[in-house]
């Protein structure tokens, strides 16, 4: 039990609880997020980047207010022989502790030349402790508590008799026993330890997703009973409305699934395709043609911006077909409820929402094709709850991201995958050009024309934190608010609570914002067609796939888009992004992404991107993957590794 451990009170115990940490073996089960190493550096040799250095005060420190919220504190210190003032700002509590002949540890880019030093970190040196240190980011509770917790843990139990992957797995993939693993992946001595640590904790990561795609199929596929089959004819009411034609892409895809739902078994299919290609168009002629056939249908969409997004759509093109599309989001007042609740008596309608249509509450009358949108935004257990909303349940899944074939059938090999990617003509075109970080301000008239014409700007940032040379969302913001009072600027990221987040992305949508400050979150499926600008700071941050992506947010109307790519570092280490001016082929766009960045990327989609994988070439990934793959078909066919691993597995991870 938690409450065994010392120091853990009734606010420590709620927040292990928010963590999804319930007993001593979950603790022992939360993995670190990344390790730190911490070494006194020889400030003789200063490392290259950022290190740890030993200093002595020297005398007190004195304060100097910069403005209104900022203090930069100075303080005289000697290091190795060599006097420095160093420099922090508004950590006013360290004033106290600087009396002269204190000695402390400040984290630095250090050079022995510079007489002022600017400290980005400060630790008295009886507080420092060279070694690796794990970092678990568990909300609530302090790094320092989660050790303390870990180690009374390992000494009170907390972790399975018996290593919970089966021996030939660890054998067979070189994995580091259970017992070792454990003891390492807390307390690791050396480099070596973390490299080990890693291997396992990747493995285990990518059995986790092949398994649970597995259970997921498994879980879904169902033999059929349908009253009639669908026929495409149905549709042409649909069609007569539509102000254009389909692409040649969009018809060979929607006769392919319409065929696959009129298969015996159930549809288990992954639609991909860029954004803008037209997914979204199909998926509601599918919904129609099903709902003509007496079924519900249920679209899911990650967010609420992009389901009431999708219920704006979905009524423009079905209302007029007798089909009215019901809106279900969390949160709802009783009585829309109540209006919701009828409805889902009723056959033959099609209901828009996010999480909450899979709620406990939610009752299907005839439940029979769900979709999915922007799929990997969703736990397989949550895709799973809205699936099982139904007896046998049409399932589509539809993403925007990309991802090579070879790749894709490696990762999705169990579902079927139908590519859409030839992309309407008549889409307007996004220019993307790349530009010199330090030279940004030059774009300053193109933003104050943007504004001029009305039109919106996103601005995006790989952070919302000064770190390591990057720009923060709160330096930009300065900026801009400086230089353009009169624009209203919003600013999103994902730190936000959610009806923060959503109600800002509201406001941008309904231009009550012209431009928005924002982190990669705005990836996702935002459809704002008056905006025609937007500027990416620190592209050599992102992947050419999320660049792309990023970029696929502009041109969603009749207005063309400018695409300015903000880099820092030498033309050599930004190479990969030329071709972004070149090309808007997302696929092939991903594809030089695996070349480049080396696939981590590209499975870090579940967002528990936290563990490195590492894989030499696109051959090593897919190897690894199909004996992984491979793995898990075993260990489900296995009744005695169902019971110990099958059960680690899925109690591991909340919902990814
Ligand atoms: P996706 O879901 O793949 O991002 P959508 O279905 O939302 O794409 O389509 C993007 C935009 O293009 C929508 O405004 C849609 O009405 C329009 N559109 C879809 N298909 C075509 C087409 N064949 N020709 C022209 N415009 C299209
Ligand atoms: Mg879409």
């Amino acid at each position: 039990m938690l409450q065994q451990l010392k120091g853990v009170g009734e606010k420590t115990l709620a927040a292990f609880h928010e963590a999804g940490i319930q007993s001593l073996v979950d603790l022992m089960h939360t993995y670190p997020k990344r390790y730190r190493t911490y070494v006194l550096e020889n400030p003789h040799q200063p490392p290259q980047g950022k290190g740890y250095f030993e200093a002595r005060v020297l005398a007190r420190p004195s304060v100097f207010q910069v403005r209104a919220k900022l203090k930069r504190i100075s303080v005289p210190v000697q290091v190795a022989g060599r006097q420095h003032q160093l420099l922090f700002f508004n950590q006013t509590h360290w004033l106290r502790h600087l009396k002269p002949g204190v000695l402390i540890v400040f984290e630095a880019l250090y050079n022995p030349e510079n007489k002022s030093i600017q400290a980005h970190t400060l630790m008295l040196r009886k507080n420092f402790t060279e070694g690796i240190i794990p970092e678990y980011g568990v909300e609530g509770i302090s790094e320092l508590k989660m050790r303390q917790s870990l180690t009374q843990a390992r000494a009170i139990g907390g972790i399975y008799a018996y290593d919970p992957l089966p021996d030939w797995v660890v054998e067979n993939r070189k994995l580091l026993p259970y017992q070792s693993f454990i003891r390492r992946v807390h307390n690791p001595h050396h480099a070596q330890d973390i490299e080990a640590v890693w291997a396992r904790l990747s493995y285990e990561e990518l059995l986790r997703k092949q398994v649970r795609a597995l259970l997921a199929k498994h879980a879904l596929q169902r033999t059929k009973n349908r009253a009639s089959l669908l026929h495409e004819r149905a549709l042409h009411p649909f069609l007569a409305q539509l102000p254009f034609h389909l692409t040649g892409a969009q018809k060979e895809v929607l006769l392919s699934l319409i065929d696959g739902l009129n298969q015996p078994t159930t549809l288990y299919h992954l639609l991909q395709g860029d954004t803008g290609s037209g997914k979204t168009v199909l998926a509601l002629m599918l919904a129609y043609l099903v709902i003509q056939r007496g079924e519900q249908v249920a679209l899911l969409a990650p967010t609420e911006a992009l389901a009431q997004q999708h219920h704006k759509v979905a009524t423009q093109w079905l209302k007029p077909l007798g089909v009215e599309p019901v809106l279900i989001l969390g949160g709802m007042s009783a009585s829309q409820r109540e209006v919701a609740e009828g409805l889902m008596r009723q056959s033959n309608t099609l209901f828009i929402g996010t999480h909450a249509l899979f709620s406990k509450r939610m009752t299907y009358r005839q439940l029979g094709f769900v979709i999915v949108d922007e799929q990997h935004r969703f736990g397989v257990n949550q895709r799973l709850a809205m699936a099982q909303k139904g007896e046998a349940v049409d399932v589509l899944y539809v993403s925007a991201t990309p991802i090579p074939r070879t790749l894709a059938l490696t990762l999705y090999g169990d579902m079927e995958l139908i590519t859409l990617r030839q992309k309407p003509s008549t889409r307007q075109p996004v220019t993307t050009t790349l530009y010199p970080l330090k030279k940004a301000k030059v774009l300053d008239t193109v933003l104050e024309s943007a504004l001029a014409r009305q039109e919106q700007i996103y601005l995006v940032a790989p952070r919302i934190e000064e770190d390591e040379g990057l720009l923060s969302i709160e330096r930009i913001e300065r900026y801009y608010t400086d230089r353009f009072p009169k624009a209203r600027i919003g600013v999103l990221h994902g730190q936000l609570p959610r009806p923060s987040k959503e109600a800002i992305l509201e406001a941008f949508a309904s231009h009550a914002l012209d431009v928005l400050i924002a982190t990669s979150v705005v990836e996702v499926g935002i459809d704002v067609k008056n905006a025609t600008v937007m500027m990416i700071f620190h592209g050599e941050r992102f992947g050419l796939a999320q660049l792309h992506q990023l970029r696929g947010r502009l041109a969603r109307g009749s207005l063309a888009g400018q695409c300015y790519i903000l880099y820092k570092g030498t033309k050599e280490t930004t190479a990969r992004l030329n071709i972004l001016e070149t090309t808007d082929d997302g696929f092939l766009l991903s594809e030089k992404d695996l070349e480049y960045r080396g696939f981590g990327d590209l499975l870090g989609e579940a967002q528990s991107g936290a563990i490195p994988y590492r894989f030499t070439s696109e051959a090593d990934l897919i190897a690894q993957l199909e004996a992984v793959k491979a793995d898990a078909q075993a260990i489900l066919q296995d009744p005695h590794a169902h019971e110990r691993t099958i059960q680690h597995i899925l109690s591991l991870e909340q919902d990814s």
